[in-house]
């Protein structure tokens, strides 16, 4: 009999719902002919949640990501929402899926497909083949360190603090991540800090050379400053496999290497967290775009990057690695066969619509598996 895995669907606001629908298309495809297929469940995340609970998460959708083998995703946020107060805001359902799943580790790919490689503002033969993962802690660092505010000094004048902090235990858990992943790709590992200045940026080094010489000798560690890496990532990207950083170098050098892939609709990521006693690991998947309301409703939507949020899922949660490369590769083809959506239409190209680019990735899933 089939056990099936348990996927939450979260489309959200603006594009997300478009995009959503065209990758339950291809989970559908998966559905049919896999042996262990998917029970899907939907919930209401953001400002759909807001318009009819008054919160952008409730409890109950809480619960079921809980339940659930993997959440998908959308995207939230719109006009409609930006004056309210900030506890009710649509971002405010994401961070508290991130927290309470215990997402510490955020997966960003840069891939760039051949067929697109002309997208960058690089030139081709920099990024052309490009393949790296940027790993950013999630949950710890300056975003969330104490103490932290803004306060006034005895003479009446003020500052504003922020405090980077590391435990061990947070830096040894996202260096596992790291180099397990390094270790089913090229097997080096880049650790990023600014142990120059910061001593949490020395005292990660050292945590990450310590894991590094127990565990993963036989894997290729390299220790780099953010400013030098910010640098190396236009000047040779290729030099990089997998870089794993802190809260805030990783923000920022995962929206440089995003750049370099030249297009948001093509963006897919993943947030994993720790292992539960049953040997799961909580973790949500997501596209990198926000719900794009000069677009939305009018069919103009890319889903690959939702799409490959999926396949990302099928990947690193679900261990069904066949299927993620199949995923891939009916992306590819559609790319190469001249495939496009309006955000990454190029001359002599046929632009389609977010509905015939779902459908056009299914048929090129028959294609394939035939
Ligand atoms: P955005 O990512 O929504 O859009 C930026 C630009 O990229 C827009 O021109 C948009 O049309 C285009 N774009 C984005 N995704 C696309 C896709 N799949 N296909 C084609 N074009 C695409 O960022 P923004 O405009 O700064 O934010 C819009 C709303 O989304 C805001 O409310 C913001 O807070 C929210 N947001 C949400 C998330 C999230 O849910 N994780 C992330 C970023 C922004």
């Amino acid at each position: 009999m089939k056990s099936n895995r348990k996927v939450l669907m979260l489309p959200g606001d603006g594009i997300g719902p478009e995009v959503m629908n065209e990758t339950k298309k291809v989970i559908n495809w998966f559905d049919k002919r896999r042996e262990v297929g998917f029970d899907l469940d939907e919930g209401l995340v953001g400002g759909a949640s807001y318009d009819k609970h008054k919160t952008p998460l409730t409890d109950e959708v809480m619960d079921k990501a809980f339940n659930s083998d993997g959440v998908l995703f959308g995207a939230v946020g719109g006009p409609t929402y930006d004056n309210l107060p900030f506890s009710e805001k649509p971002e405010r359902g994401l961070l508290r899926l991130r927290k309470e799943l215990g997402l510490f580790a955020n997966l960003r790919p840069a891939i760039v497909f051949d067929a697109l490689a002309d997208a960058s503002s690089l030139k081709k033969e920099i990024v052309s083949g490009l393949d790296i993962m940027i790993l950013r802690e999630l949950t710890g660092g300056i975003y969330f360190g104490e103490p932290r505010g803004i306060n006034e000094l005895p003479d009446g004048s003020k500052v504003g603090i922020n405090t980077e902090v590391y435990s061990t235990n947070e830096i040894r858990r996202v260096g596992d991540v790291a180099f397990e992943l390094a270790s089913k790709r090229r097997g080096l590992v880049h650790s990023v800090e600014k142990a120059n200045v910061m001593e949490s940026g020395l005292f990660w080094r050292q945590e990450m050379q310590k894991l590094y010489e127990e565990k993963y000798e036989d894997l290729k560690l390299e220790h780099m400053y953010a400013d030098n890496c910010a640098m190396q990532l236009v000047r040779d990207p290729h030099q990089f496999d997998v870089i794993v950083t802190t809260n805030l170098f990783g923000d920022l050098l995962s929206d440089i290497s995003a750049q370099l892939t030249g297009s948001l609709g093509m963006l897919p990521s993943a947030s994993l967290g720790i292992v539960n006693e049953y040997g799961i690991r909580k973790s949500l998947f997501e596209p990198v775009h926000g719900s794009a309301p000069d677009i939305s409703g009018q069919g103009k939507a890319n889903p690959i990057a939702m799409i490959l949020s999926f396949s990302m899922m099928l990947r690193y949660s679900l261990d069904r690695i066949e299927d993620a490369n199949l995923v891939e590769q009916a992306v590819t083809k559609a790319l190469e066969d001249g495939l496009r959506t309006a955000d990454i239409m190029q001359p002599g190209k046929t632009l389609i619509s977010t509905e015939q680019m779902g459908a056009e990735i299914c048929n090129r899933l028959d294609q394939l598996s035939v």
